[in-house]
């Protein structure tokens, strides 16, 4: 296995237009990357980048610390595994299996002992002779898997490998995925535009928002610590409460004002240049209801959601009609439509951001 690192990578389709912008990244030999974001963001395009299915126009790509920006593809000694599975139709199991390694003029022997060692690690030696068509969804796709692993590439791309699957087997493959790995200890560029799977794989995640990166860390640091409002409201579900508030100094203290709702941040003042607007954001699991007209603000209950041990409320807040806020209340929580009730933040898990930048305020995460 072997490291991956993108130095200053750009890449337009139109010559005019980036949809990778200037993007530098280093995923350790053994570790997974998993690339966060929206749809048409550019996750697929940094992808083929690195296996060499786009050039670059600038900047530079290294496999094993070596540049491989004029190595074709099959040189770059990396497997890519797609959402559409991308197998052969009219070949057995089998034979999809061995296809790569026969290509590479590997002895028959060799290539049997790699198809049946991989087929056993993945639970498909019973479907060998079979046609692609002749198998489920989730089976198709550890086939795909399987056919990257028997090259035992330098490195993985996968490419939202298991968007086609239904969601019970999407969260048991993505276990056996993060299994898989620790056994084979390669390393992992995984891309997709769901956060779960984004956050349990990835020893780091990268967001990505129009081509660029927006923050790199480990899941919970890009949870509890979002570099701007955008990851903010991106990573996490329920996403993130969001205020744009005005600043003032009342007694020694900052008091963030909003149409929806006004708070003192008591000690958390040195966080907050003067003469700024800051936008607070709070995540749902941090907003308590409290009785009518105490708290922070106040609302009227619009939705109401059980989900299991918790149960997800929507207010809609007063001063702010257009504006649902959502919180999580323990499921014996008595609540009901309609209701009027008080919210509370919780002041040690309050987000600030510069309004105008997106950026987090420094000092608020050091307080952590
Ligand atoms: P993602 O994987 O995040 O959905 P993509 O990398 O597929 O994003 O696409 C990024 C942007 O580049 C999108 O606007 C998409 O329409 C455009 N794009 C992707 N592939 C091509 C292509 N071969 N030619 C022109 N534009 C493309």
């Amino acid at each position: 296995m072997a490291s991956v690192s993108l130095r200053n990578v750009s890449k337009s389709y139109d010559g005019k237009t980036p949809v990778v912008r200037d993007v530098s990244l280093d995923v350790p030999d053994g570790q997974i990357l998993t690339v966060l974001g929206p749809s048409g963001c550019g996750k697929s395009t940094l992808l083929r980048l690195i296996a060499g299915l786009e050039t670059a126009d600038t900047g530079e790509i290294l496999i094993g610390g070596e540049s491989v920006n004029d190595r074709d593809p099959k040189d770059r000694d990396v497997a890519m595994v797609f959402q559409s599975y991308a197998l052969y139709p009219h070949k057995s199991v089998r034979e999809n299996l061995a296809f790569g390694l026969r290509m590479r003029h590997l002895d028959a022997a060799r290539v049997a002992a790699r198809v049946d060692a991989t087929a056993a690690a993945l639970g498909i030696g019973a479907l060998l002779d079979r046609k692609p068509a002749q198998l489920s969804g989730g089976q198709r796709q550890r086939v795909a898997l399987g056919r990257a692993i028997v090259r035992e590439p330098r490195a993985f791309l996968f490419d939202e490998p298991l968007s086609n699957l239904d969601p019970i087997l999407r969260a048991s493959t993505r276990a056996e995925l993060a299994v898989l790995h620790r056994r084979l200890r390669s390393t992992m560029v995984y891309v997709t535009h769901d956060q779960e799977e984004a956050m349990t794989l990835g020893t780091r995640i990268a967001v990505m928002r129009e081509g660029a990166i927006e923050q790199v860390a480990p899941a919970l640091e890009v949870y509890q610590q979002p570099a701007n409002t955008f990851v903010a409201r991106f990573v996490g579900s329920p996403a993130m409460n969001v205020w744009t508030c005005a600043c003032r100094r009342v007694d020694g203290r900052v008091r963030l004002v909003s149409p929806a709702l006004s708070i003192d941040l008591e000690q958390r003042s040195a966080a907050v240049p003067d003469g700024i607007e800051v936008t607070v954001g709070a995540r749902p699991h941090d907003v308590d209801l409290v009785p009518h007209g105490q708290g922070d603000g106040t609302g009227r209950v619009e939705v109401v959601e059980p989900v299991g041990s918790t149960t997800v409320v929507h207010l809609r807040v007063d001063g702010s009609p257009d504006e649902l806020l959502r919180t999580i209340v323990p499921a014996d929580t008595p609540i009901a439509v309609d209701q009027e009730a008080g919210f509370r933040l919780r002041r040690n898990r309050l987000h600030l951001f510069d309004a105008r930048s997106g950026q987090r305020l420094a000092a608020d995460s050091a307080q952590r």
